[in-house]
C-alpha cells in the first residue's frame, strides 16, 4: 500500500519512505492511500498474544515489509522490554476498564510506539539503501523525549535531538531525559512552551527541505513525533488487544461495541483508535478527554478549531497542547480524502489561528467522537476518589480520562463497556498524585515516591527509582528562534559522546 500527504494528491511513496521522511515536503502528514482497502479481520486477534496482534496489524498496514521482517521488528521492539508479556494489560476498575499503556521501559504510553520506531527506521534504511545518517528531531511535552531517547540511543545510523519546553515538563520527566547516556543523543531545553518547540521543529524541517541545508552533509532529518506514521501504526495494536482481552475474559461477546476514553494532546493516541475502527473493530464512541487546554473539546462540540486562546500549564503537562497535529489526519479522512480542503484549513490555522469545518463534516465527526474536559481541581479530586473507592492509583492524565468517562456515561447513558486508556505511571507526576491522596508535598521527588509507595503499596517502576543520584549530562538551552542554528551546529559536530 502506498502512502501520500494529507495536503496533495500527486506524490505517492512507500511505507519505508514515509517512515524515514516523517513529514511530507508540503507540510502535510503521510496517510495510507486507501485505509478501506487494508485487509484485516479483527476476530482473528482474539486468542492471539500481544506480539502476534502487533505482527498482524503492522503487517496489514506496512505491507512493503515481509512477514519475516515484521516478525523480527516486533520481537526486537517488545520481547522482554515491558513489565508484562501482555505489554498493555486491561484491568477492571469499578464499572470501567483501564487499559494500562505505561508498562514499558520509560513508564509512559509513548513506549509502545517508540520501542517500534527505531526498528522500523533501521529496516527502512536497509530497504532503501540509505547511507546518510538519519537525524531524528523531536519536540516533547515530556514523555516522547525520554521514550524516543530510550528507543534510539546507540542505534547505528541514527542520531537523536530532543527539544523540551524549559519549564513545561515534570521534574522526573526532566531527570529521565537529561541523564540519558549514549553516543548519538542530544537533549536541549527550549525557552517556550511545547507548541513553540513543536512549531520550531516543523519549521526546521521546512527550512532544511526548502533551502537544501543538509546537502552534502551526510545527514537527513526524520521525526519521532506522532506526525510520523511509524509512530501511529504501532498504537493501533492495543485497541485490538484490549477488545480481545474483554472477549477472552467473557466480559463481552465478540461483535459487541465498546467505548474508548482517551486522554488527548496531539491526537495521535485517539486517532490510532479511529484507525482500529476503520479496520473493523466494534467501537461505539471514541471519547476525547482534554485538560484545561480544551481546544479539541470545543472543536468536536462546535466545529471551530481556535488555537488563539490562553495556554494553561496543568498537572497533566503531556496534554498541554493547542495545536494538535494529528487532527489533520482525521480531517483528511472526514473530508473524504479531499487534500485541497485539508490544505485550505491548515493554511487558515497557520494564518488566522482558526478554522471552522462545515456542518456535514462536523456531524460525521460527532457520530464517532465525543469530547469533554477536566480541569486541575477535578483531576486531583478524581485521583483521590478513584483511589478511595477502588484502591486504584492513576496518574493525572488518566484521571482526566476517568473524569471525562464519568461525564460521558452520565450524558449518553451508554450501554457499552467503557475502557479508559491509562497513559502514564502515577510516579511520573508524584506532586499532583501525592497531594491528591493526602500526602504532604515536598520538593524531594524521591521521598514523595517512597511515601506514595508506603501509603498505596503500588510498586515504583525500577527505572524511575534508579534516577536518584544520577548526574545531569545534558545542559543545553536555546531560544525558540535559534533552534535551527542549534541543529545545524550539532549536525556539524563529529563527536556526540556523553
Ligand atoms: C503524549 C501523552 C498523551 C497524549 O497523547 P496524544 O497522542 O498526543 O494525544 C497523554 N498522556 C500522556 C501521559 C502522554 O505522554
Amino acid at each position: 500500500m502506498l502512502y501520500k500527504s494529507t495536503r496533495n494528491d500527486k506524490d505517492y511513496i512507500t511505507s519505508p519512505e514515509a517512515v524515514l521522511k516523517g513529514i511530507a515536503p508540503d507540510g502535510g502528514l503521510y496517510m495510507p492511500r486507501d485505509l478501506s482497502a487494508v485487509k484485516f479481520d479483527y476476530t482473528k486477534t482474539v486468542g492471539k498474544t500481544a506480539l502476534q496482534t502487533a505482527e498482524y496489524v503492522m503487517g496489514a498496514m506496512f505491507d512493503d515489509f515481509s512477514a519475516e521482517e515484521i516478525h523480527n521488528m516486533v520481537y526486537a521492539a517488545y520481547h522482554g522490554k515491558f513489565e508484562t508479556d501482555e505489554l498493555t494489560p486491561t484491568v477492571p476498575v469499578g464499572d470501567n476498564y483501564v487499559l494500562e499503556l505505561f508498562r514499558g521501559p520509560t513508564s509512559a504510553f509513548k513506549d509502545v510506539a517508540l520501542s517500534m520506531l527505531p526498528q522500523l527506521m533501521t529496516a527502512s534504511r536497509k530497504k532503501l539503501n540509505v547511507s546518510d545518517e538519519t537525524v531524528i528531531l523531536t519536540a516533547t511535552s515530556g514523555d516522547t523525549g525520554k521514550a524516543a531517547l530510550e528507543g534510539f540511543h546507540d542505534v547505528d545510523g541514527t542520531k537523536i535531538i530532543v527539544f523540551y519546553p524549559e519549564n513545561g515538563v515534570s521534574p522526573i520527566q526532566k531527570a529521565q531525559m537529561v541523564t540519558q547516556e549514549g553516543n548519538n543523543v542530544c537533549v536541549c531545553a527550549v525557552k517556550g512552551n511545547f507548541d513553540d518547540a513543536q512549531t520550531g521543529v516543523k519549521k526546521i524541517f521546512k527550512a532544511v527541505t526548502d533551502n537544501g541545508l543538509l546537502k552534502g552533509k551526510g545527514a537527513e532529518l526524520s521525526s519521532a513525533n506522532s506526525i510520523n506514521i511509524g509512530r501511529l501504526v504501532p498504537q493501533i495494536v492495543y485497541y485490538f488487544t484490549a477488545y480481545s482481552s474483554l472477549v477472552e475474559s467473557k466480559k463481552i461477546n465478540i461483535g459487541e461495541k465498546v467505548n474508548f476514553v482517551v486522554p488527548t494532546g496531539n491526537f495521535g493516541d485517539i486517532l490510532a483508535g479511529y484507525f482500529a475502527k476503520c479496520l473493523g473493530l466494534p467501537v461505539n464512541k471514541l471519547v476525547c478527554a482534554s485538560n484545561a487546554n480544551d481546544v479539541l473539546t470545543e472543536f468536536i462540540n462546535t466545529g471551530r478549531y481556535n488555537r488563539v486562546r490562553e495556554f494553561y500549564k496543568t498537572v497533566s503537562p503531556s496534554m498541554d497542547i493547542l495545536v494538535s497535529s494529528n487532527l489533520e489526519r482525521l480531517l483528511y479522512l472526514m473530508l473524504d480524502c479531499d487534500s485541497t480542503r485539508v490544505a485550505e484549513y491548515m493554511e487558515k490555522l497557520e494564518k488566522h489561528g482558526e478554522y471552522t469545518v462545515d456542518a456535514k463534516t462536523l456531524e460525521k465527526i460527532r457520530s464517532v467522537f465525543y469530547a469533554a474536559s477536566c480541569d486541575d481541581e477535578n483531576t486531583e479530586k478524581t485521583i483521590g476518589s478513584v483511589y478511595d473507592e477502588y484502591g486504584y492509583l492513576c496518574d493525572t492524565h488518566t484521571a482526566v480520562g476517568w473524569n471525562v468517562a464519568e461525564q460521558f456515561k452520565k450524558a449518553t447513558k451508554t450501554d457499552c463497556p467503557v475502557i479508559v486508556l491509562s497513559t502514564a505511571s502515577p510516579y511520573k507526576f508524584s506532586h499532583a498524585v501525592g497531594t491528591a491522596i493526602g500526602i504532604e508535598d515536598t520538593a524531594d521527588e524521591f521521598r514523595l515516591m517512597s511515601e506514595i509507595n508506603a501509603k498505596t503499596g503500588v510498586a515504583i517502576p525500577k527505572r524511575l527509582a534508579e534516577l536518584k543520584g544520577k548526574k545531569a549530562i545534558h545542559n543545553d538551552v536555546t531560544e525558540k528562534e535559534k533552534m535551527l542554528d542549534f541543529v545545524l551546529g550539532k549536525i556539524g559536530e563529529k563527536q556526540w559522546n556523553r
